[in-house]
């Protein structure tokens, strides 16, 4: 793991230089037995994490891309999309613009929703598919989407999971669990460079979606399963990146991906016990966003004091060495988000979270 980090912005996150170093290899023709071989060691490595026995699709692409590819790919009819963030309203925006009907239902930041609350949204739309995040990046809530999963199927429906900031850190079971499509970035929990998006889909949602004529080129799923299965993609792919991907996963896998849910539960449970004692011992103010039953393990949204904004406080942060983030739209100001995730461990986020709190409290002081 990190010793030495700095960076906990909540993506991109910390790539340590042993993954930067693999970027640097010189180029193989994409349609070569050599690149087919790392395609299969970034495939093989990548099953474990979204624990599943279908091929991952690994397209050169920010995570919306396969956003994207997974609405053109839902079968036709309403979308309902549950927003409890600005990712989660991406997603409601994504449908909107690719001319699907979208019944969009928002709960307050930090909440989340409920498989009850899902169930009776369903019942009352008639929609097809469902829209949410699993980590809402700008809230530190995390959705149960093994409950919520539960009651799509129920309901006839199909299920779009936005892990972005889950995968690799927040336990997800893509088989166990019978998602239809869940989706990453390579920036967040998989602690590489910006770049790669990477999304499993089942077999029959995929299978459905080769009747959808509207599908459009560059992010069409079905094409993805067809050159995965070859250890091929469709176009030319950002090549140095799977060079660190290959790398990265073969590095989870030492760890093991439960370890690493473990760690990232214990770097979650260190932030949110010193949130504890930003409240107790300097302002009463100071406070998780997210309900205790239902907090992402990647990052904490803290809210502030109304005398500290955030963006001040992340720039006074920066100043002093390390990044964290600023609130996210609405919460600029109000909050700000600890992005524990990635290849950090608890001693690196101890010094940065010390940090923090110096720079806290000295401009508590100072206002
Ligand atoms: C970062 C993030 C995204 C957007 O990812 P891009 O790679 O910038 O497209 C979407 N959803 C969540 C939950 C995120 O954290």
């Amino acid at each position: 793991m990190l010793d030495h980090g700095t960076f906990f912005l909540p993506g991109p996150t910390e790539v340590r230089p042993e993954i930067l170093q693999q970027m640097a290899r010189p180029m193989l023709p994409h349609r070569s037995a050599a690149f087919e071989d790392i395609y299969a060691r970034c495939d093989a490595g990548l099953r474990p994490i979204f624990r599943t026995a279908r091929p991952v699709y690994i397209a050169t692409a920010s995570a919306t891309g396969m956003m994207e590819g997974a609405i053109r790919c839902a079968p036709g009819g309403t979308v309902l999309s549950l927003v409890n963030g600005a990712f989660s309203e991406r997603f409601a925006q994504v449908a909107l613009s690719c001319g699907r009907t979208v019944v969009r239902d928002d709960v307050p930041l930090g909440s989340h929703h409920t498989p009850e609350q899902v169930a009776a949204l369903l019942q009352s739309t008639g929609a097809c598919t469902v829209t949410l995040t699993h980590s809402e990046t700008s809230t530190g809530a995390l959705n149960d989407i093994e409950g919520i999963a539960r009651v799509v199927h129920e309901n006839g429906a199909v299920i779009l999971v936005d892990s972005v900031t889950g995968l690799a850190g927040a336990r997800l079971e893509f088989d166990a669990w019978n998602l239809d499509f869940a989706f990453t970035g390579s920036q967040k929990a998989l602690a590489l460079p910006p770049g790669l998006a990477l999304g499993v889909a089942s077999k029959q949602f995929i299978h459905a979606a080769a009747g959808n004529s509207d599908r459009g080129t560059y992010f069409d799923l079905v094409e993805f399963e067809k050159y995965a299965v070859k250890n091929q993609t469709p176009s030319t792919p950002a090549i140095s990146l799977f060079y660190a991907l290959a790398e990265q996963v073969e590095f989870v896998a030492v760890e093991g991906i439960e370890a690493r849910w473990d760690r990232h539960l214990r770097m979650q449970t260190m932030t949110v016990a010193w949130v504890a004692r930003l409240h107790g011992e300097l302002h009463p103010d100071f406070s998780v966003l997210a309900p205790e039953s239902a907090r992402s393990p990647t990052v904490t949204c803290v809210t502030l004091p109304a005398a500290l904004k955030g963006s001040a406080v992340a720039a006074a942060v920066a100043a002093s060495g390390f990044v964290i983030g600023a609130g996210y739209g609405p919460l600029r100001e109000t909050t700000i988000r600890i992005g524990h995730m990635g290849d950090h461990a608890e001693a690196g986020l101890r010094r940065c979270l010390d940090t923090v709190r110096s720079c806290l409290e000295a401009m508590l002081r100072t206002t």
